[in-house]
Protein backbone atom coordinates (compact mmCIF):
# COMPACT_ATOMS: atom_id res chain seq x y z
CA UNK A 1 0.00 0.00 0.00
CA UNK A 2 1.31 3.30 -1.12
CA UNK A 3 1.14 5.95 1.79
CA UNK A 4 1.29 9.79 1.97
CA UNK A 5 2.66 11.08 5.33
CA UNK A 6 1.12 14.82 5.19
CA UNK A 7 2.76 17.49 8.35
CA UNK A 8 5.81 14.98 7.94
CA UNK A 9 8.02 17.10 10.05
CA UNK A 10 6.04 17.44 13.03
CA UNK A 11 6.40 14.92 15.72
CA UNK A 12 3.49 12.42 14.66
CA UNK A 13 4.65 13.06 11.32
CA UNK A 14 8.01 11.87 11.83
CA UNK A 15 6.85 9.03 14.13
CA UNK A 16 4.35 7.99 11.01
CA UNK A 17 7.35 8.38 8.54
CA UNK A 18 9.30 5.61 10.89
CA UNK A 19 5.90 3.49 11.28
CA UNK A 20 5.35 3.21 7.53
CA UNK A 21 8.95 2.09 7.03
CA UNK A 22 8.78 -0.65 9.46
CA UNK A 23 6.10 -2.06 8.63
CA UNK A 24 5.49 -4.95 5.71
CA UNK A 25 3.17 -4.49 2.53
CA UNK A 26 3.20 -0.11 3.43
CA UNK A 27 5.74 2.10 1.44
CA UNK A 28 6.36 5.91 1.75
CA UNK A 29 5.66 7.38 -1.56
CA UNK A 30 5.30 11.09 -0.57
CA UNK A 31 5.89 13.52 2.36
CA UNK A 32 3.92 16.98 2.34
CA UNK A 33 4.09 20.14 4.34
CA UNK A 34 2.94 23.49 4.05
CA UNK A 35 4.77 25.40 1.26
CA UNK A 36 6.06 27.72 3.99
CA UNK A 37 7.75 25.07 6.11
CA UNK A 38 11.52 25.08 5.92
CA UNK A 39 11.72 21.19 5.98
CA UNK A 40 10.24 21.49 2.07
CA UNK A 41 13.40 19.67 0.48
CA UNK A 42 14.56 17.76 3.08
CA UNK A 43 14.25 13.60 2.87
CA UNK A 44 11.30 12.42 4.79
CA UNK A 45 13.77 9.92 6.52
CA UNK A 46 16.61 11.38 7.66
CA UNK A 47 14.40 13.90 9.17
CA UNK A 48 12.92 10.86 10.98
CA UNK A 49 16.03 9.64 12.12
CA UNK A 50 16.27 6.47 9.54
CA UNK A 51 18.44 7.82 7.26
CA UNK A 52 17.51 8.73 2.96
CA UNK A 53 14.43 7.29 1.69
CA UNK A 54 14.75 9.26 -1.69
CA UNK A 55 11.38 10.74 -0.26
CA UNK A 56 11.83 14.41 -0.31
CA UNK A 57 9.02 16.59 1.60
CA UNK A 58 7.11 18.51 -0.54
CA UNK A 59 3.92 20.95 -0.66
CA UNK A 60 1.80 19.51 -3.18
CA UNK A 61 -0.56 17.09 -1.89
CA UNK A 62 -2.51 16.80 -5.28
CA UNK A 63 0.14 15.03 -7.04
CA UNK A 64 1.02 13.16 -4.33
CA UNK A 65 -2.53 11.89 -3.14
CA UNK A 66 -3.01 11.24 -7.07
CA UNK A 67 -0.13 8.17 -7.02
CA UNK A 68 -1.44 6.85 -3.13
CA UNK A 69 -3.28 4.66 -1.90
CA UNK A 70 -4.12 5.92 1.66
CA UNK A 71 -2.81 9.20 3.52
CA UNK A 72 -1.73 9.51 6.61
CA UNK A 73 -3.00 12.34 9.25
CA UNK A 74 -1.94 13.97 12.16
CA UNK A 75 -1.61 17.89 11.77
CA UNK A 76 -5.20 20.57 12.53
CA UNK A 77 -8.20 20.11 12.01
CA UNK A 78 -8.65 22.72 8.82
CA UNK A 79 -5.50 21.16 7.37
CA UNK A 80 -7.22 17.62 7.73
CA UNK A 81 -10.48 19.05 6.18
CA UNK A 82 -8.69 20.14 2.88
CA UNK A 83 -6.66 16.50 2.93
CA UNK A 84 -10.33 14.90 3.22
CA UNK A 85 -11.27 16.80 0.17
CA UNK A 86 -8.01 15.60 -2.01
CA UNK A 87 -8.60 12.34 -0.28
CA UNK A 88 -12.49 12.27 -1.56
CA UNK A 89 -10.89 13.42 -5.32
CA UNK A 90 -8.37 10.73 -5.25
CA UNK A 91 -10.81 8.04 -3.91
CA UNK A 92 -8.18 6.83 -1.35
CA UNK A 93 -7.95 5.76 2.48
CA UNK A 94 -7.41 9.10 4.43
CA UNK A 95 -6.27 7.87 8.42
CA UNK A 96 -6.78 10.80 10.52
CA UNK A 97 -5.84 11.01 14.02
CA UNK A 98 -5.71 14.87 14.28
CA UNK A 99 -7.51 16.76 17.51
CA UNK A 100 -9.37 19.44 18.70
CA UNK A 101 -12.00 19.99 16.54
CA UNK A 102 -15.32 22.10 16.56
CA UNK A 103 -18.84 20.06 16.20
CA UNK A 104 -19.51 21.98 12.49
CA UNK A 105 -16.16 20.96 11.18
CA UNK A 106 -17.14 17.22 10.84
CA UNK A 107 -19.73 17.73 8.78
CA UNK A 108 -17.80 17.71 5.89
CA UNK A 109 -16.04 14.82 6.74
CA UNK A 110 -18.95 13.03 6.49
CA UNK A 111 -19.64 14.39 3.11
CA UNK A 112 -16.44 13.17 2.10
CA UNK A 113 -16.79 9.73 3.48
CA UNK A 114 -19.42 9.45 0.32
CA UNK A 115 -16.05 8.39 -1.92
CA UNK A 116 -12.74 8.38 0.85
CA UNK A 117 -12.17 5.74 3.20
CA UNK A 118 -12.04 7.84 6.09
CA UNK A 119 -10.36 6.37 9.60
CA UNK A 120 -10.63 9.23 12.37
CA UNK A 121 -9.98 8.80 16.18
CA UNK A 122 -8.33 10.72 18.86
CA UNK A 123 -6.46 8.21 19.91
CA UNK A 124 -4.94 4.72 17.85
CA UNK A 125 -3.79 3.09 20.31
CA UNK A 126 -5.26 -0.33 20.78
CA UNK A 127 -5.08 0.53 25.03
CA UNK A 128 -7.01 3.54 25.17
CA UNK A 129 -10.07 2.37 22.38
CA UNK A 130 -9.74 -0.57 24.76
CA UNK A 131 -9.90 1.85 27.75
CA UNK A 132 -12.94 3.48 25.84
CA UNK A 133 -14.89 0.18 25.70
CA UNK A 134 -14.55 -0.47 29.31
CA UNK A 135 -15.40 2.58 30.32
CA UNK A 136 -18.91 2.26 28.33
CA UNK A 137 -19.34 -1.13 29.78
CA UNK A 138 -19.06 0.13 33.39
CA UNK A 139 -20.93 3.72 32.56
CA UNK A 140 -23.69 1.19 31.84
CA UNK A 141 -23.19 -1.00 34.63
CA UNK A 142 -23.08 1.78 37.02
CA UNK A 143 -25.72 4.25 38.02
CA UNK A 144 -25.60 7.68 38.17
CA UNK A 145 -24.54 7.59 41.73
CA UNK A 146 -21.16 7.02 40.35
CA UNK A 147 -19.94 10.40 38.90
CA UNK A 148 -17.54 10.09 35.90
CA UNK A 149 -14.66 12.59 35.79
CA UNK A 150 -11.86 12.04 33.13
CA UNK A 151 -8.23 13.38 34.08
CA UNK A 152 -5.55 13.60 31.27
CA UNK A 153 -2.34 14.81 31.09
CA UNK A 154 -0.13 15.82 28.07
CA UNK A 155 3.62 17.36 26.96
CA UNK A 156 3.55 21.42 27.31
CA UNK A 157 3.60 21.63 23.42
CA UNK A 158 -0.04 20.50 22.87
CA UNK A 159 -2.83 23.28 21.58
CA UNK A 160 -6.01 21.60 22.23
CA UNK A 161 -7.95 20.77 25.82
CA UNK A 162 -9.77 18.54 26.32
CA UNK A 163 -7.33 16.23 24.49
CA UNK A 164 -9.12 14.18 21.52
CA UNK A 165 -8.98 10.86 23.83
CA UNK A 166 -10.52 12.43 26.72
CA UNK A 167 -13.70 13.47 24.91
CA UNK A 168 -13.42 9.87 23.19
CA UNK A 169 -13.45 8.30 26.49
CA UNK A 170 -16.48 11.22 27.64
CA UNK A 171 -18.65 9.72 24.21
CA UNK A 172 -18.14 6.06 25.15
CA UNK A 173 -19.28 6.80 28.91
CA UNK A 174 -21.70 8.83 28.03
CA UNK A 175 -23.11 6.25 25.21
CA UNK A 176 -23.14 3.90 28.62
CA UNK A 177 -25.42 6.14 30.13
CA UNK A 178 -27.15 6.52 26.95
CA UNK A 179 -26.64 10.49 27.73
CA UNK A 180 -25.92 13.41 24.74
CA UNK A 181 -21.84 14.61 26.15
CA UNK A 182 -22.29 17.94 24.25
CA UNK A 183 -25.04 18.68 27.13
CA UNK A 184 -23.58 16.88 30.25
CA UNK A 185 -19.86 17.71 29.71
CA UNK A 186 -18.18 19.93 32.27
CA UNK A 187 -15.11 21.01 30.43
CA UNK A 188 -13.12 23.40 33.57
CA UNK A 189 -14.48 24.33 36.88
CA UNK A 190 -13.27 28.01 38.88
CA UNK A 191 -14.25 29.66 41.97
CA UNK A 192 -17.84 29.15 43.39
CA UNK A 193 -19.43 26.36 41.01
CA UNK A 194 -21.96 25.33 42.98
CA UNK A 195 -22.47 21.12 43.91
CA UNK A 196 -21.61 19.13 40.92
CA UNK A 197 -24.89 18.06 39.10
CA UNK A 198 -25.68 14.47 39.17
CA UNK A 199 -24.76 12.52 35.79
CA UNK A 200 -22.70 15.25 34.57
CA UNK A 201 -18.83 14.03 33.09
CA UNK A 202 -16.02 16.47 34.11
CA UNK A 203 -13.22 16.92 32.50
CA UNK A 204 -9.32 17.83 33.82
CA UNK A 205 -6.69 18.73 32.12
CA UNK A 206 -3.27 18.90 33.50
CA UNK A 207 -0.23 20.25 30.64
CA UNK A 208 3.39 19.97 30.97
CA UNK A 209 7.14 18.38 30.30
CA UNK A 210 7.38 16.07 27.63
CA UNK A 211 4.39 13.58 28.55
CA UNK A 212 3.18 11.68 25.60
CA UNK A 213 -0.42 10.78 27.27
CA UNK A 214 -1.85 9.77 30.43
CA UNK A 215 -5.86 9.41 31.17
CA UNK A 216 -7.54 8.45 33.71
CA UNK A 217 -11.40 7.98 33.94
CA UNK A 218 -12.75 7.86 37.27
CA UNK A 219 -16.31 6.43 38.47
CA UNK A 220 -16.16 8.23 42.52
CA UNK A 221 -19.97 6.48 44.33
CA UNK A 222 -20.31 6.47 47.77
CA UNK A 223 -17.63 4.77 49.80
CA UNK A 224 -15.96 3.15 46.81
CA UNK A 225 -14.41 4.42 43.46
CA UNK A 226 -12.94 2.75 40.55
CA UNK A 227 -10.53 4.11 38.04
CA UNK A 228 -9.53 3.01 34.57
CA UNK A 229 -6.13 4.54 33.12
CA UNK A 230 -3.92 4.38 30.45
CA UNK A 231 -0.10 5.49 30.15
CA UNK A 232 1.81 6.15 26.60
CA UNK A 233 5.06 5.44 26.54
CA UNK A 234 6.36 6.27 23.12
CA UNK A 235 3.73 8.04 20.41
CA UNK A 236 5.35 5.19 18.02
CA UNK A 237 2.13 3.43 18.95
CA UNK A 238 -0.11 5.78 17.66
CA UNK A 239 1.54 5.61 14.46
CA UNK A 240 1.67 2.37 14.12
CA UNK A 241 -2.00 2.16 15.03
CA UNK A 242 -2.53 4.90 12.54
CA UNK A 243 -0.29 2.57 9.64
CA UNK A 244 -2.87 -0.77 11.00
CA UNK A 245 -5.48 1.43 10.55
CA UNK A 246 -4.83 2.26 6.76
CA UNK A 247 -4.04 -1.09 6.38
CA UNK A 248 -7.41 -2.38 7.34
CA UNK A 249 -9.28 0.81 5.32
CA UNK A 250 -7.52 -0.35 2.05
CA UNK A 251 -10.10 -3.58 2.27
CA UNK A 252 -13.28 -1.51 3.07
CA UNK A 253 -15.84 0.04 0.98
CA UNK A 254 -15.58 4.08 1.16
CA UNK A 255 -17.15 5.56 4.48
CA UNK A 256 -16.84 6.99 8.11
CA UNK A 257 -14.65 4.35 10.20
CA UNK A 258 -13.14 4.58 13.97
CA UNK A 259 -10.57 2.66 15.04
CA UNK A 260 -12.74 0.33 17.32
CA UNK A 261 -13.88 -0.75 13.87
CA UNK A 262 -10.71 -1.45 12.84
CA UNK A 263 -10.14 -3.15 16.03
CA UNK A 264 -13.09 -5.04 16.18
CA UNK A 265 -14.43 -3.01 19.60
CA UNK A 266 -17.40 -2.06 18.72
CA UNK A 267 -20.65 -3.52 21.01
P1 LIG B 1 2.97 18.96 15.50
O1 LIG B 1 4.34 18.51 15.91
O2 LIG B 1 2.62 20.42 15.58
O3 LIG B 1 2.74 18.45 13.98
C1 LIG B 1 1.72 18.87 13.12
C2 LIG B 1 2.36 19.04 11.77
O4 LIG B 1 1.36 19.27 10.78
C3 LIG B 1 3.30 20.27 11.76
O5 LIG B 1 4.50 19.95 11.09
C4 LIG B 1 2.44 21.27 10.97
O6 LIG B 1 3.21 22.26 10.33
C5 LIG B 1 1.79 20.35 9.96
N1 LIG B 1 0.71 21.00 9.25
C6 LIG B 1 -0.28 21.79 9.76
N2 LIG B 1 -1.05 22.25 8.75
C7 LIG B 1 -0.54 21.73 7.59
C8 LIG B 1 -0.90 21.84 6.21
N3 LIG B 1 -1.94 22.59 5.82
N4 LIG B 1 -0.17 21.18 5.29
C9 LIG B 1 0.88 20.41 5.67
N5 LIG B 1 1.29 20.30 6.96
C10 LIG B 1 0.57 20.94 7.91
O7 LIG B 1 1.85 18.20 16.33
P2 LIG B 1 1.83 16.65 16.79
O8 LIG B 1 2.23 16.55 18.20
O9 LIG B 1 2.51 15.81 15.76
O10 LIG B 1 0.25 16.40 16.77
C11 LIG B 1 -0.50 16.56 15.56
C12 LIG B 1 -1.97 16.23 15.83
O11 LIG B 1 -2.10 14.83 16.13
C13 LIG B 1 -2.58 16.96 17.04
O12 LIG B 1 -3.92 17.29 16.73
C14 LIG B 1 -2.50 15.93 18.15
O13 LIG B 1 -3.44 16.13 19.18
C15 LIG B 1 -2.82 14.69 17.35
N6 LIG B 1 -2.42 13.41 17.98
C16 LIG B 1 -3.30 12.38 17.82
C17 LIG B 1 -3.00 11.12 18.30
C18 LIG B 1 -3.95 9.99 18.03
O14 LIG B 1 -3.65 8.83 18.38
N7 LIG B 1 -5.09 10.26 17.38
C19 LIG B 1 -1.78 10.90 18.97
C20 LIG B 1 -0.89 11.97 19.11
C21 LIG B 1 -1.22 13.23 18.59
P3 LIG B 1 3.39 23.70 11.11
O15 LIG B 1 4.27 23.42 12.29
O16 LIG B 1 4.03 24.54 10.05
O17 LIG B 1 2.02 24.16 11.50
Amino acid sequence: MRLVVVGAAGRMGKALVRAVHEQDGAELCAAIERPEAPEVGLDAGRLAGLGDLNVPITDDPLSAFARADGVLDFTAPQASLWFAELAAQARIVHVIGTTGWTANQEGPLHVAARHARIIKSGNMSLGVNLLAYLARQTARALGDDFDIEIVEMHHRHKVDAPSGTALLLGEAAAEGREIDLAQRSVRSRDGITGERNSGDIGFATLRGGSVIGEHLVIFAGNGERIELTHRAEDRQLFARGAVRAALWGYKMKPGYYSMADVLGLKD
